[in-house]
């Protein structure tokens, strides 16, 4: 018996819910507390089962795997499919590894193919793109802290290509129902989301998620610029049918339309600030980060851990992005540093 999923509940606590008829979410733990979690959902399939993203692979998030697939009387063996979000190795390496022993199919959007060759490259280092942007944001010694703190370069033997690129629009059958890959880049450029619109459901991954605003653009290959396409991406999914929604992390009870005014009304608000910034005489996207507060505990960039900085001074580069193609304020550069003026 498995027991119906509980809105109200811990999300993060492992085991196998049941969230909608014929839908089991299954949270697995990340070692990063920032997240706490990543769901899987499984859908059983004419012949086994179909996973709609993965887990990170870690020998924890396995072994919560197979037991969750073991109380559905299923084992590694019984997954034909994973249907990947985004190329983010919480979401897509775990598939990989149970590829490589039990053989099943893994799908991907066609847009994370540039960015998955990037990170294949032999050399190649997925950290170069965000220091060369950190490094026009004005924002060197945070480049200096993070190049002096950071761990081994990533374990590239945990990616591979997908057995099939997802294009936008793709119809794809899982029992006796019917999912839509939506593309939706912003958060990656190649993410996607799964409607089932005869059910009324949407596996959001992370463009939609009930508690946090994603990331934008965290990338080996960042789109020129991810905050347009994630505010369009937004756009698009509100003129589709509203839906529950089932996010990546956190729990599940929300509607897709209320979360995505939300992420919407946030995002007018820190364009807001950060021209008002901007007009204050902040002129990089270090200086202007420095200028807003962070994370709905509203912490101050000199507090955050250097991870989180450059994440908060990537997003503040972003939003400047925007107003310059908005035309609400200039860019120039000086020795390699992006400056911004309200003209
Ligand atoms: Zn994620």
């Amino acid at each position: 018996m498995i027991a119906d999923d509980d809105p109200d509940g811990d999300w993060t606590a492992p085991g196998v819910f049941r969230c909608a008829p014929g839908v089991y979410r299954i949270p697995l733990p990340l070692p990063q507390d920032g997240l706490r979690a990543v769901n899987v959902y499984a859908l059983p399939d004419r012949d086994g089962w179909t996973l709609i993203d993965s887990g990170w692979s870690l020998a924890e998030s396995r072994e919560l795997l197979g037991a969750a697939l073991a109380r559905l009387g299923a084992g590694f063996a019984d997954v034909r499919r994973f249907l990947v979000t985004h190329q983010h190795r919480d979401h897509y390496t775990q598939a990989i590894a149970l590829r490589r022993e039990f053989g099943a199919e893994v799908a991907l959007g066609r847009g994370e193919q540039p960015g998955l060759e990037e990170i294949l490259r032999e050399d190649g280092s997925p950290f170069d793109a965000h220091m060369t942007r950190l490094r026009r944001a004005g924002a060197d010694a945070l480049v200096r802290t993070i190049l002096a703190s950071r761990p081994e370069p990533g374990n590239v033997s945990e990616w591979e290509l997908p057995d099939r690129w997802l294009d936008d629009g793709a119809e794809i059958a899982v029992g006796d129902g019917l999912l839509t890959a939506v593309a939706t880049p912003g958060h990656t450029r190649g993410h996607v989301v799964f409607a089932d619109d005869a059910a009324g459901l949407l596996f959001a991954g992370d463009h939609v998620l009930p508690r946090i605003t994603p990331s934008i653009g965290f990338e080996a290959l960042p789109a020129p610029s991810p905050l347009a396409s994630f505010l369009s991406s937004l756009h698009l999914v509100r003129s589709r049918k509203d839906a529950a929604l089932l996010p990546a992390h956190g729990p599940v009870g929300m509607r897709v339309h209320e979360r995505v005014d939300a992420l919407l009304a946030h995002h007018a608000d820190r364009l807001d600030a950060t021209l008002t910034a901007v007009g204050e005489g902040r002129s990089t996207a270090h200086d202007v980060a420095g200028a807003l507060t962070w994370t709905r505990h509203e912490r101050r960039l000199p507090d955050m851990d250097p991870f989180n900085a450059m994440l908060a001074v990537l997003e503040t580069q972003a939003h400047l992005e925007v107003l310059v193609e908005r035309g609400a304020v200039a860019h120039g550069s000086q020795d390699g540093v992006d400056h911004y003026t309200t003209s």
